[in-house]
């Protein structure tokens, strides 16, 4: 029997009319460093999406072709976030952390036409511009030097002077098919070259109501929400979409994403929900260390992207009260993938176990995990393997095969269309994910694994070390044995001897690594993971000892 029910698209365009109609009141604040932040309402934000598309109709954009943003987290970024995708085109938004020629590549691949950019990104873009053929219109917004631009061949608009050019009618959004690409996204590389995925309309909108439930980020009209994930990051997880769906208010906070202009916009703004990597969430804690600031309105900050050191979440809670909620996630699955709430009930000490586990699946993906047979292990939270998941908002494909087609590599895809995470870790019989590391980077040590992750959270939690990554190096007896590099803070008195026994206390002694190199900082990728690629390469130039 086939059901009664409407069909409706999940579109963004959906998005849009609901936020900027029922929540029009709703402001998104975008910080400006010095003096007032900038403030505008859901409602002129849906004024201005309109006139944004009007403008990009006008340059010639249709559906189903990409249009980019070479932006910070603010007010503009946001209007592009739903107009690109609401006219039938799809935003790619560009990691401009990224080196120049990876940057290059991934606007190449992708086929940009279009480029909607700050002003103040203009030198990392106009360098590229002559190696970029098919650039034909750049959208200069907010501050910033445009004298770079003076002799470039693309046509050079303002941002403001274009939407301001525009009708005033609404824009007649296109009805769409839901399963249309609306948004495409490269993974930063942190394992091998990027690769495109293309999330539809209808994942966008599916994951924008997970990130809204209460067992994820809860975004409500009541919450004030400070995305400190780049939106270039996985759309900033989400959280843009479901917070114009919710009428949850936004603080963006434009390119002031250190840890003092961090503290003073929590300060003066009071947002109640915050994520972003741990790295953040360490610079955050040493800022609030040394000048202490008003951070009580926080009541949720989500921590994932890698995986959150429970010394930090622990010095955070003792000292500024900030409970951090631990979430996992990928470029692949949009990311939304876990969420570590624990069971209701509980003493905090019964509780902590559960918090610092990658935590709990969401209904709509599900999991498994497959051991180095290929055979799917039990939820016994002892048998480790990789993770596979399925669901409506995980990636099935990468955009842009060689013939144009997406394409689907072994070791990312299963047979039966299973991602591949690449994740090893276990599984609770009550659903709580715990990773031990990235296949990747999981050292395998005479037919044993030692997990990276595990060694670097026990020595993160020592008073003397401030970061801590540990690599697999080749070794002639096991095969492969752990080195950890290691930054001691300023005036450490512990040596590696010391290190090396406080860390006997934790780990089995066959895990103890023999091999310690001080490095003054560990390199971090474009969104602030630990670069162990770089950290190999180092050691295979013999940079590390
Ligand atoms: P990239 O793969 O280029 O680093 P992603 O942002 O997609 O870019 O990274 C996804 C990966 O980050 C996951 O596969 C996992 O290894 C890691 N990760 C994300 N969240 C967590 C977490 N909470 N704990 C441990 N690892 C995490």
């Amino acid at each position: 029997m086939l059901s009664t029910m409407q069909d409706v698209p999940l579109t963004v365009a959906r998005i849009l009319a609901h936020g900027s109609r029922v929540h029009g009141r709703t402001q998104v604040t975008t910080w400006t460093g010095t003096g007032e932040p900038h403030r505008r309402s859901f409602e002129d934000v849906g004024v201005r999406s309109a006139r944004l598309a009007h403008a990009l109709h006008g340059l010639g954009v249709r559906e189903g072709e990409p249009v980019a943003t070479l932006m910070w987290n603010n007010a503009e970024h946001l209007e592009a976030y739903l107009a690109v995708p609401s006219m039938g085109a799809v935003l790619h938004t560009l990691n401009l952390r990224l080196p120049p020629e990876q940057l290059a590549w991934i606007m190449r691949h992708a086929g940009d036409r279009v480029v909607v950019v700050n002003g103040s990104l203009l030198p990392l873009l106009a360098p590229l511009l002559p190696h970029l053929d098919d650039v034909e219109h750049v959208i200069v917004s907010g501050p910033g030097d445009r004298s770079a631009l003076a002799d470039v061949r693309p046509q050079v608009h303002d941002y403001e002077e274009l939407l301001a050019a525009q009708p005033a009618d609404p824009y007649p959004w296109p009805e769409l098919d839901e399963r249309q690409a609306a948004a495409l996204c490269y993974t930063s590389g942190t394992t091998g070259e990027p690769k495109g995925v293309a999330y539809s309309h209808r994942s966008v909108y599916l994951h924008a109501m997970e990130v809204n439930a209460a067992a994820s980020f809860g975004l409500t009209p009541a919450q004030i929400c400070l995305p400190v994930v780049p939106m270039f990051h996985v759309n900033a997880w989400g959280l843009p979409h479901a917070a114009f769906m919710a009428g949850a208010a936004l603080l963006m906070p434009d390119r002031f994403l250190q840890p003092a202009p961090l503290a003073d916009m929590i300060e003066a703004e009071r947002p109640t929900v915050t994520a972003g990597v741990p790295t953040i969430w360490q610079g955050l804690l040493a800022e609030l260390d040394a000048r202490p600031r008003d951070v009580s309105s926080l009541h949720t900050v989500v921590s994932g992207g890698s995986a959150c050191p429970p010394s930090l979440m622990k010095d955070f809670e003792e000292r500024h009260g900030l409970r951090i909620v631990q979430a996992w996630g990928m470029t692949e699955t949009s990311p939304l993938g876990s969420v570590a709430y624990p069971p209701p009930g509980l003493s905090p000490e019964e509780a902590w176990p559960y918090r610092i586990t990658q935590g709990l699946l969401p209904a709509s993906v599900e999991f498994r995990l497959a051991g180095p047979d290929g055979r799917f292990l039990p939820w016994d939270g002892t048998s480790a393997g990789e993770l596979e998941v399925r669901g409506p908002w995980i990636a099935g494909a990468y955009y842009g095969g060689k013939d144009g087609e997406p394409f689907r590599p072994a070791d990312k895809f299963s047979e039966d269309g299973w991602l591949r995470t690449g994740d090893i870790g276990t599984m609770s019989p009550d659903g709580y994910l715990t990773l031990t590391d990235r296949a990747k980077d999981v050292i395998k040590s005479g037919g044993e694994w030692i997990s990276s992750c595990e060694l670097e959270n026990h020595l993160m939690a020592h008073p003397d070390v401030t970061e801590a990554a540990v690599i697999a190096v080749p070794d002639e007896k096991w095969g492969e044995r752990p080195l950890a590099t290691v930054v001691l803070r300023d005036g450490a008195t512990a040596g590696w001897p010391e290190l090396r026994s406080f860390l006997g206390e934790r780990v089995a002694r066959w895990q103890l690594p023999e091999r310690w190199a001080p490095v003054p900082a560990v390199p971090k990728t474009s969104v602030g993971k630990f670069d162990k690629k770089v950290l190999r390469r180092q050691y295979a130039e013999g940079e590390l000892k």
